[in-house]
């Protein structure tokens, strides 16, 4: 029987800590999440997302800290206990159940009387469109369309908060576009708490209400898609939101927000200086298609080893005298092995504490 509460205002994880062995995989997670978000996990492989989600779900203990529930704590109550609806990367649908059978499966563990388990099948199968396939088996199924009953089989429980793994890393890309809108839509409909783990920034940031970077264990910046990609804290969520450019050089000026890098061979670069930039060693950070030939005599001096044509505009890819390889942009096609400068408006350059010389 699920223990879990129908709904709740928020889920609190208090510095959520998960060891194995010697090896810290959460280093204590402080995170609030209130009812109806939209929240998205987002980091690299090996960051330790899985094991967050893992740990909220209770398939894994917490080394230390705890989860609350508002004011009940739930991170020693039994998966079950707590009553999550989980959807994971291989959607694990029994293959010999139809769909209407897998989807009303936990329902029947729970003892649900038939008339109800049948009118939330039904509900659920039609939340997510697929009344018409209620009689097959799984593997009658496109990919999209299990992991679609793997959702059904999660929300049927009408959980307070849904679980979701990477659920669409198997399907191929114009089928992971559609479930996207899918997920957003169900979420919506359904006035659900979401918590999604993806490695995919684009995923995060068309999904999300906010997205949590992690790395290393830790959480690296939280905030909406539009902070994040406009905004990163840090380097590495820079890094992460697309800011493929790095460009080391040292502080020469300041004038507010805006510093001006000397990166060496008579070249400048400008950009808006994040938390913690000081004199000294910086990094210019800067997306590819805001990093652009031009004339000025201070631009970044780059040898072009490769270009393509995008449709709208050439992509690039440039080598800096000291071995710094550049992604640019440009609207006119520019020769393989010419000498470059490159430069970008100073608003689109986001300027990072570099290493200490
Ligand atoms: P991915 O996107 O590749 O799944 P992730 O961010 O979800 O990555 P986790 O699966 O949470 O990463 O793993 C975090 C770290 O903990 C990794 O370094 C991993 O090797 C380690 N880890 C996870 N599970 C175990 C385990 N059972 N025993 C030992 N180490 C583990």
């Amino acid at each position: 029987m699920t223990a879990g509460p129908a709904t709740f205002k928020q889920l609190r994880l208090e510095g959520v800590k998960r060891t194995f062995g010697a090896f810290n995989a959460l280093r204590g997670l402080d995170l609030v999440i209130e009812r109806g978000e939209f929240i998205a996990l987002l980091g690299p492989s090996g960051c330790g997302k899985t094991t967050a989600l893992n740990c909220i779900a209770g398939l894994l203990d917490v080394s230390g800290g705890r989860i609350m529930l508002d004011d009940r704590r739930v991170d020693r109550l039994r998966p079950e206990e707590r009553g999550f609806g989980m959807v994971f990367q291989n959607y694990a649908l029994f293959p010999h159940m139809s769909v209407r059978r897998n989807v009303g499966f936990g329902l029947k563990m729970r003892g649900v009387p038939k008339d109800e388990l049948n009118r939330r099948v039904d509900a659920a199968l039609a939340t997510v469109r697929l009344e018409a396939q209620a009689d097959k088996l799984p593997g009658q199924l496109s990919g999209g369309q299990q992991q679609r009953v793997a959702i059904a089989r999660a929300i049927v429980i009408e959980p307070p908060l849904v679980l979701m793994d990477e659920p669409l890393s198997n399907l191929d890309a114009k089928l992971r576009l559609e479930m996207r809108a899918e997920i957003r839509r169900i979420h919506r409909s359904l006035g659900s708490t979401t918590i999604y783990v993806t490695h995919d920034q684009e995923e995060a940031l068309s999904l999300a209400d906010r997205i949590v970077v992690i790395r290393d264990g830790a959480i690296r910046q939280v905030g909406t898609p539009a902070e994040l990609y406009s905004a990163p804290a840090h380097l590495d969520v820079a890094d992460f939101m697309g800011f493929r450019n790095r460009i080391d050089g040292t502080v020469i000026a300041r004038d507010g927000e805006c510093v001006t890098l000397d990166v060496g061979d008579g070249a400048h670069i400008i950009g808006l200086a994040r938390d913690g930039v000081a004199g000294g060693r910086a990094v210019a950070a800067a997306r590819p298609d805001d990093l652009e030939p031009t004339e000025a005599a201070d631009g970044i001096p780059a040898v072009v080893e490769a270009i393509e044509f995008r449709g709208r505009e050439y992509h690039g890819l440039a080598r800096t005298p000291n071995g710094q390889e550049l992604h640019f942009g440009s609207l006119k096609p520019v020769g393989l092995g010419e000498t470059i400068r490159l430069g970008a408006a100073p608003e689109k350059v986001l300027v990072y504490p570099g290493e200490p010389a």
